[in-house]
């Protein structure tokens, strides 16, 4: 079988999530593709994705759950390769994968090691060249080819792929490097801005509270309007607030200055209810203190400090709490923080922004300015909600830029 890309020489610049597949996908057409790793190893951000278990997908990856100037823009990629293509190129890896709650997909082994182990596998038997700690410095167009440039070497190639990632993940390999390479072509890129990321709040409330989880509606104001809500986990820390439910409407929360969020500790009732449920408790208890009046419905210490957060005393008996009950229901409805920031690139889990999108042709991820140059992955202007969207914006877009690249883009040949 004769396959298009047989022989064509390929670069792929970083050997990350979308890196990885796209070198896979390439070698697959026949390409004869090396591929550029700035760290001692590929895949290291993958390793660490999910907590270790790495959420590589999401059943329900749709454009409705990506972000970015246009954000229809992955649409065709998805189309294209979506769930069920990348998670049918996983299992012929030999990846098993199983799906959880509202979607997501781990690996069965619940081992993000395994993710990067079937790709290096499949990395090796397609004879990919895989340099590592090589970072690559500069890349430029000339008649002869692109030129890359690394510390040892300079290398020249048919065609590349940038997939260096976004700016989140610092301490795992998130820099800046794939914007500065694809403006040096011509490139433009839009603000970024660190998404999927750890809330800081103003005050000390949620220092006493570190280590405390509760599951809570999350709302944003901005004012008196509401910009963004989610249900889910929240976790407490030292210097705000974090967890799956705060990720999800970090994007809102941290961009501008002057919001709020707001936690209802209580999603199944309303304050009525729960003032209800408060008083028949200091009717049957009424020896406890206000210390225990959450007892048995949020944790201990979360319990108290709603107690001393409104400025009142743990140790007010119960039988003496009826005119504080009506409040201290509503408090736990409506337990407030006021937003001062995030926590910056080094902690989130993505890149809001990227190079912008429409300077990319949506079908095949070549340069509208660079015939022969691809992009994939977080470098592009396209960042998704939490719960397995991102790797598998890396997967479908390394797949489509390394195929297409291997294969013959629309703009190749009139370069
Ligand atoms: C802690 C954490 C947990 C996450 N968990 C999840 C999750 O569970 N599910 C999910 O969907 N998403 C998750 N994400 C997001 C997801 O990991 C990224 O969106 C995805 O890895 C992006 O893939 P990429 O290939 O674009 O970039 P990366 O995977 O970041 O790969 C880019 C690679 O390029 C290399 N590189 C950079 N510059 C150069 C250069 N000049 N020369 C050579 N190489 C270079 C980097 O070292 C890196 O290895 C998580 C992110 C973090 C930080």
């Amino acid at each position: 079988m004769d396959y298009p890309g047989r022989n064509r020489k390929i670069a792929v610049i970083g050997g990350g999530a979308s890196g990885m597949m796209a070198a896979i996908a390439a070698a697959e057409q026949g390409a004869n593709v090396t591929l550029f790793e700035r760290q001692a190893r590929v895949g290291r951000k993958l390793a660490a994705t999910g907590n270790g278990r790495c959420n590589l997908s999401n059943s329900h990856a749709d454009p409705s759950h990506y972000h970015g100037e246009d954000a229809g823009f992955c649409q065709a990629v998805l189309e294209q390769e979506g769930v069920t293509q990348s998670l049918a190129r996983f299992r012929d890896m030999g990846l098993l994968t199983t799906e959880e709650e509202d979607g997501r997909v781990y690996p069965m082994s619940d081992h993000a090691g395994s993710v990067v182990d079937v790709l290096r596998f499949s990395l090796d038997a397609l004879g990919v060249e895989v340099n590592c700690g090589f970072p690559v410095k500069s890349l430029k167009k000339t008649p002869q080819g692109f030129i890359l440039q690394t510390d040892e070497q300079q290398t020249i190639t048919e065609r590349v792929i940038v997939s260096c990632g976004g700016k989140a993940g610092g301490k795992l390999g998130g820099g800046a490097d794939g914007y500065r390479l694809l403006e040096g072509i011509g490139h433009s890129c839009t603000d970024l801005h660190p998404a999927l990321v750890q809330l800081r709040t103003e005050g000390i409330v949620t220092r006493g509270l570190k280590g405390v989880r509760a599951q809570a509606l999350v709302y944003v104001w901005r004012g008196k309007h509401r910009i963004a809500e989610e249900q889910g986990e929240v976790q407490f820390t030292e210097y705000g607030l974090s967890g799956p439910a705060i990720f999800a409407v970090s994007r809102e929360a941290a961009r501008q200055p002057g919001t709020t969020i707001s936690l209802d500790l209580f999603p199944g009732i309303n304050a009525d209810e729960l003032f209800t449920l408060l008083k028949r408790r200091t009717e049957k208890r009424p020896e406890l203190t206000l210390d225990d009046l959450f007892t048995g419905t949020v944790q201990n210490r979360l319990g108290r400090v709603l107690v001393s957060s409104a400025g009142l005393s743990g140790s007010m008996p119960l039988s003496e709490s009826a005119g504080v009950l009506r409040a201290l229901a509503e408090r736990a409805k409506e337990f407030s923080f006021r937003v001062v920031g995030d926590l910056g690139f080094d902690q989130a889990q993505v890149t809001s922004g990227g190079i912008r999108t429409r300077e990319f042709d949506p079908v095949t991820l070549e340069s509208k300015l660079c015939s022969g140059l691809y992009a994939c992955g977080e470098v592009l202007d396209v960042d998704g909600d939490c719960g397995g969207y991102n790797l598998q914006w890396a997967w479908s877009s390394g797949w489509v830029a390394g195929k297409n690249a291997a294969g013959g883009g629309k703009h190749a040949e009139t370069a």
